[in-house]
């Protein structure tokens, strides 16, 4: 799972797959959640990949 922080703005939004950046459409496959923190702030959000 990567961190937060190394993922794509689009990525990170969970509009593209996090492995190869392509722009899902249908049938995004849920990975998982990457975990990431700025102070504060919890970035931490929802990961997808191609099916
Ligand atoms: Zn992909």
């Amino acid at each position: 799972m990567p961190a937060a922080a190394a993922l794509s703005w689009e990525a990170y939004a969970g509009r593209a797959c996090y492995a190869c950046g392509k722009r899902l459409t249908y049938g995004a496959v849920l990975v998982g959640r990457a975990q990431g923190h700025s102070g504060a702030h919890d970035l931490s959000a929802d990961v997808y990949a191609c099916p």
